[in-house]
């Protein structure tokens, strides 16, 4: 039976590569693992952003850190990365870190640094979706698995 292919946030699976480089396996990923294969990326180290670096926030199309740096480039780069990587193992879902300016999925921060959010979604995974790609959040990951167990059951 051929599992479906889901890209991964990295942080999600413990990777440290957030921010502040903290990081722990996320509930529910060891049993997305047992249904689907996944493709862990993780758009700003993709970028070329090195980790700690400082956190950052979308305003409209830019992407801004704490420090006042505009530091939208690398985050268009990591997140035109991810979506090659999807094309390439054929991903048609992603489970992606909530609120974050790359990997945020239907709610991200408002660009203030004062923990205000409102509705969008990072850069990645707002090219993810352009590109066809059904992107969950990782508060919606029991959404993701009973639907890929529902369709590896056919
Ligand atoms: Fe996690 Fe995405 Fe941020 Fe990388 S860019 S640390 S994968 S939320």
């Amino acid at each position: 039976m051929q599992k479906s292919t889901v890209l991964v946030s990295a942080c999600l699976l413990g990777v440290k590569c957030r921010y502040n480089a903290v990081c722990g396996m996320a509930d529910g990923l060891e049993e997305l693992m047992e249904c689907a294969q996944l493709i862990p990326v993780c758009p700003e180290t993709l970028g070329g952003l090195p980790t700690p670096r400082p956190p950052a926030e979308r305003v409209g199309n830019r992407v801004v850190n704490c420090e006042g740096g505009d530091v939208t480039r690398p985050y268009v780069e990591g997140a035109q990365e991810c979506l090659k990587l999807a094309r390439l193992f054929g991903a048609e879902y992603a489970l992606m870190k909530e609120r974050s300016p790359s990997c945020g999925a239907g709610e991200i921060y408002d660009g203030t640094f004062s923990h205000t959010r409102v509705s969008g979604d990072g850069v990645a995974s707002e090219m993810l979706k352009q590109a066809g790609i059904a992107v969950y959040g990782e508060s919606r990951i029991r959404e993701l698995i009973d639907l890929l167990k529902e369709g590896n059951a056919k």
